[in-house]
């Protein structure tokens, strides 16, 4: 007969309760103190269950036999006792108390499988950015060449590319200056072509360093600076990754947990299918601004004027307000795909007070 960890309560005693344990034997259940100076005998025939406790659950035993006593049991291996069980009495306070456990601990189990699921679901959520951040670290450059080229060969099939030689010069007159200032990674080779749309004042660079300058960018452009500006800008969104970080940002939880935990293959046929995204695709207002500041220190490290970048979205504004008072907002002018140039405008001639003194 097992004894188990109880207390008996009444309110003759002391403390108004005594430590000591209770076991079913015979056909009573008797309770003994600690220091065996008390015990209480409570006949199973007439004998009372309830549960109690702060979570309901803590079986408590009384008789009208014993008056005034109240025996907690601690240890609910009392419960399946078999003496007890064979107590027809107790047997539905018995299986209620059994269960209200049983309900209790399921309960529990439901919770912590709900935490268990959603904790790591709140850590994506919470550290997004920098999951999307350390999967775009992790793409090869080959495979960023091949987005890149994908996406080339797709405008080259729509663009009427030429191969003037003034607009050529023009472009090389800024792009030696500027190319051996970037941060560029190894294996990889920019590639300037020239598109003619004269009524477009944009340049668009891809992943892999593959850059289209409209000739209504060249026409337009006063002095070599501001064609470097924009240059230097577009170069930036290729150097800082900005398009695979786009691409990488528009993947599911499932892939961007796969790719986080090296099985790269589902990862590497999104970003397969993915050129096509990249035509006309707007960056964040974040990235703009990482593209102007990295843009600007090109600019500086090529001795080349800085201010050269403002003047163009100075240019460029003007030339859309004319459009736009014709509303002929071409599809590919650069304000359809940056947008907020007032703002930038503002912000780099800040720039410009606090790191030009002419
Ligand atoms: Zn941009």
């Amino acid at each position: 007969m097992p004894a188990h960890r109880a207390q008996g309560f009444h309110q003759s005693l002391p403390n108004g309760r005594l430590p000591g344990y209770v076991a079913a034997q015979g056909s009573e259940l008797r309770f003994t103190s600690e220091d065996a100076s008390t015990s209480v005998c409570m006949p199973f025939s007439g004998l009372e269950l309830k549960l109690g406790g702060m979570n309901g659950d803590v079986p408590e035993f009384r008789h009208s036999s014993a008056e005034g006593w109240v025996l907690v049991v601690n240890d609910r291996a009392l419960l399946t006792d078999p003496l007890l069980a064979a107590q027809p009495a107790l047997r539905d306070s018995l299986k209620k108390a059994a269960g209200s456990k049983a309900w209790r601990g399921m309960l529990i189990a439901v919770g912590v499988m709900i935490l268990l699921i959603t904790l790591p679901l709140l850590a994506l959520w919470l550290y997004r950015q920098e999951i999307v951040e350390s999967i775009v670290n992790k793409i090869p450059v080959e495979t960023e060449i091949q987005i890149g080229k994908m996406a080339w060969e797709a405008m080259k099939a729509e663009e009427e590319i030429i191969d003037d030689p003034n607009f050529k010069a023009q472009v090389d007159d800024v792009t030696k200056l500027l190319l051996p200032q970037i941060n560029k990674p190894n294996g990889m080779e920019f590639q300037f072509h020239i598109a003619r749309k004269d009524d477009v004042m944009n340049a668009f660079a891809m992943p892999g360093g593959y850059v289209v300058v409209y000739t209504g960018l060249l026409k337009k452009v006063q002095r070599k600076e501001q064609l470097a500006g924009v240059l230097a800008h577009e170069i930036a969104h290729v150097t800082e990754r900005h398009a695979l970080n786009n691409i990488v940002s528009s993947l599911g939880v499932s892939v961007l947990v796969s790719a986080l935990i090296g099985d790269s293959s589902t990862l590497e046929s999104v970003l397969a299918g993915s050129s096509e995204m990249l035509l006309g695709q707007k960056f964040s207002r974040d990235a703009e601004t990482e593209a102007d500041d990295v843009a600007w220190e090109t600019l500086v490290r090529s001795n080349l004027d800085p201010r050269g970048l403002r003047e163009f979205f100075e240019i460029l504004q003007k030339e859309e307000e004319k459009l736009l008072g014709g509303l002929m907002k071409g599809a590919l002018s650069w304000l359809s795909t940056h947008p907020a140039t007032e703002e930038r405008i503002a912000r780099l001639r800040q720039k410009e007070s606090e790191h030009l003194s002419r």
